[in-house]
């Protein structure tokens, strides 16, 4: 099929829960993809962080393919070879020393509230309510729809689950104002992704790691988009010398499959028992399998350096360009999840992009987005700022 066909049948009868750019992606090898026209990109989009290994990564599709052939599903009524083995891979990388698998990052975040709750009814101060930040994101269920901090995503699906608060990201006065006798967590993502790539203050992650310590609340960290090498560390917060009692995974876990994963220390992760949570997939062999492969190139295969030596490079390359055009107003992020906040509009220039052969990703309508694979080069983010560079002189 071609483009315009496939967008045909797509819109004829798949739901329309996307703003979809006209174009569909057909193959994929590293930082490349090509469209059903046989058109090639280069993919600073990554699946929006999760391809952080490139397009099929062959010890990732070797894996897949491998498992597939000895044993694709088996129930969680037993024990699972691959299961044990990721989970034993996080718990060794982490501060975290149990670990459920589901299938996302909002199912992630899920299992994280009901522990939450679970383990403040038992061990806790006996609270409920989820203190979490303004701009923050953490799926699209309705509990994580409202324990995100955004009205946009909330709005339509009322009436929305009690027991989330918002106070605004950095702000230790706000939290002390907002904690109450029955809140029993703080839930943050180190880097907001989808509210703009903010970042956590240093200072504030080590405050709030104390106010929680202090007032027996929990603290959550959502890595799901921040986690798994993008930032140059394994985990976000790892930059932070910052324990959380309990942290989220998806997204990267499984090098392309679908796997998400919450993980949480010894004392916490006991409040689960037997029939408190499940999940039919959750850790199956084969997204298991995936994962196992995924995570370990990320530790083992120089994967992480290369995020940190070419992000550097990369984000240096944008505060460059900012000096030049003056409706860039800030350049900010990590490794490589990194954000261009803009005066103007950013969707022309991820249009132009997109023609010039470069896929972007824009959030807010005003902060452009990276999220490259991790195993970009040096020469990729040449030929990227070209683009960019050129794009924002035709649009100034
Ligand atoms: N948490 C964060 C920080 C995210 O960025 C996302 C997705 O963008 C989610 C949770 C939800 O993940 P999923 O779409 O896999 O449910």
């Amino acid at each position: 099929m071609n483009t315009d066909e496939i967008i045909k049948m797509g819109d004829a009868c798949v739901m329309k829960t996307y703003g979809r750019l006209q174009m569909a992606l057909v193959r994929g090898k590293g930082a490349r993809v090509w469209d059903a026209d046989g058109r090639e990109y280069l993919d600073f989009v990554g699946g929006l962080a999760v391809n952080s290994l490139g397009h099929c990564h062959p010890a990732v599709t070797r894996a897949i393919a491998d498992q597939a052939e000895t044993l694709m599903h088996v129930s969680n009524l037993y024990y699972i070879e691959p299961q044990v083995k990721l989970a034993r891979l996080l718990v060794e990388n982490s501060c975290g020393d149990r670990v459920f698998f589901c299938n996302s990052g909002a199912e992630a975040n899920e299992a994280a509230i009901k522990l939450a709750r679970k383990y403040a009814r038992l061990k806790g101060n006996g609270g409920y309510e989820i203190l979490t930040a303004l701009n923050s994101f953490h799926g699209r269920t309705l509990a994580t729809i409202t324990a995100t901090g955004q009205t946009k995503y909330q709005q339509g699906f009322e009436p929305l689950p009690q027991g989330f608060r918002y106070v605004p990201f950095n702000d230790m006065a706000a939290l002390n104002e907002a904690v109450a006798p029955h809140t029993c967590a703080v839930m943050l993502e180190p880097i907001q992704g989808e509210g703009g790539v903010n970042e956590a203050d240093p200072g504030y992650l080590r405050q709030v790691r104390d106010f929680c310590s202090q007032k027996g609340l929990l603290l959550i960290f959502d890595e799901v988009q921040c986690g798994l090498g993008r930032t140059g560390k394994f985990l976000a917060h790892q930059h932070y010398g910052v324990e959380p009692d309990i942290f989220t995974l998806a997204k990267a876990l499984g090098g392309g499959f679908p796997i998400g994963a919450m993980v949480a220390r010894e004392e916490v992760a006991a409040a689960f028992v037997p029939g408190d949570h499940a999940s039919t997939f959750g850790g199956n062999p084969l997204a298991c399998a995936a994962g196992l492969a995924a995570v370990n190139q990320l530790i083992n295969h120089g994967v992480m350096d290369n995020c940190t030596r070419v992000g550097d490079y990369f984000k240096e390359k944008l505060q460059a360009l900012a000096g030049r055009y003056p409706f860039i107003t800030d350049v900010r992020g990590k490794g490589l999840i990194l954000g261009v906040e803009l005066s103007v509009d950013g969707r022309e220039l991820v249009k132009r992009c997109q023609d010039n052969g470069l896929l972007i990703n824009c959030v807010n309508n005003n902060v452009l987005r990276f999220l490259p694979p991790l195993i970009i080069t040096g020469d990729d983010v040449d030929r990227a700022v070209s683009i960019i560079e050129r794009v924002m002189g035709e649009v100034s």
